[in-house]
């Protein structure tokens, strides 16, 4: 087995890269605190075979012990969440957020994501499919877990890093960064991404999680930090200027939405997505993996709630269908 990207950022603190196959994310950056007294992982990787032992080989590697480790999760994608019930010991703290936390326990979740995927256009005979091949299907832990909730504000210290809770739904309702307090480093998880665009997207009608991300970056905007150590891919320096280019992406992607609606008045969500533009490698819609479709169609969604919230798109039951119109 190769062994597992480790690298040293500051004293005592490593990220450990580990790989998510056959993902276009690649990777998810787990970060570890190793003390003397006890350590902390940030994020985790999925619950599958590959990133538990790309992980163990890590933790090998810096020579820690799982026995005396507590753990802090961003938010509830597998890719982050995933491992914490495999390799957590009894007595170990899960640092976790109530709002991600009830939707990762929820006990009919898939059900209600199924019948609202398919009340947005997505196609019947796909969506049992598309749940299926969903990692939060596949990789999330498979109990439910005993987390020790953070509300926005908390601080936690290991290894002499002074980490604050910063809680920055968009992502996800509850997603919670890290602000450490000594070296203005901040764990950004989701939120904050340099080589990729955070999805933002959702399933339910009521929510407005653009609004809740944009609110959530201004907040971030404000704060002074010297390095960002994201969820995925490379870390970088400049936060302000990325927040700026994410902000500006989400402005074009709505704008486009707002355009295909207008020109395609009674369309669903689905319809929408598929004329959207994508960064991806494919020909056409059709030729878009089943998985990226469903991430497509969701953030989709979520920037027509946006305009909606804004009175720039209406919305109509039509049939079993929720259309669209200005
Ligand atoms: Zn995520």
């Amino acid at each position: 087995m190769p062994q597992t990207v480790v690298d040293e950022i500051r004293t005592n603190l490593f990220r450990a890269v580990i790989p998510l196959p056959r993902n276009p994310l690649k990777a998810t950056n787990s970060y570890i605190i190793k003390s003397r007294e006890r350590n902390l992982i940030i994020d985790t990787g999925m619950n599958r075979e590959e990133c538990k032992s790309a992980l163990l080989n890590a933790l090998d590697q810096i020579d820690l012990d799982l026995k005396n480790t507590d753990f802090f999760v961003t938010h509830l994608h597998a890719d982050h969440v995933g491992l914490v019930d495999e390799l957590s010991s009894d007595g170990a703290l899960i640092y976790f957020n109530r709002p991600d936390a009830e939707i990762l326990n929820h006990p009919n979740l898939w059900q209600l994501v199924c019948s609202l995927a398919g009340r947005h256009g997505f196609p019947a005979e796909l969506v049992n499919l598309a749940i299926d091949s969903h990692p939060g299907q596949r990789y999330s832990p498979k109990n439910v877990l005993d987390f020790t909730m953070v509300e926005d504000g908390d601080i936690i210290s290991y290894g002499g890093y002074e980490l604050q809770c910063i809680r920055t739904p968009g992502h996800t309702g509850g997603h919670t960064c890290l602000y450490d307090l000594g070296d203005r480093l901040f764990f950004s998880g989701d939120h904050i991404l340099g080589d990729i665009t955070p999805n933002i997207s959702t399933w339910l009608d009521e929510s407005n999680p653009l609004d809740d991300y944009f609110k959530s970056l201004n907040r971030v905007y404000k704060m002074e930090i010297e390095l960002v150590l994201p969820g995925h891919r490379s870390l970088f320096k400049d936060c302000r200027s990325r927040i700026e280019q994410l902000r500006e992406h989400h402005i074009i992607r709505l704008n486009e939405a707002e355009e295909i609606i207008r020109k395609n008045n009674g369309a669903n969500a689905f319809e929408v997505a598929a004329e959207m533009t994508w960064d991806l490698v494919a020909d056409s819609w059709n030729d878009f993996p089943l998985m990226q479709k469903w991430f497509a169609t969701g953030e989709a969604l979520a920037h027509i709630c946006y305009l909606e919230n804004q009175g720039r798109v209406k919305r109509e039951m039509q049939g079993q269908t929720m259309v669209f119109y200005i």
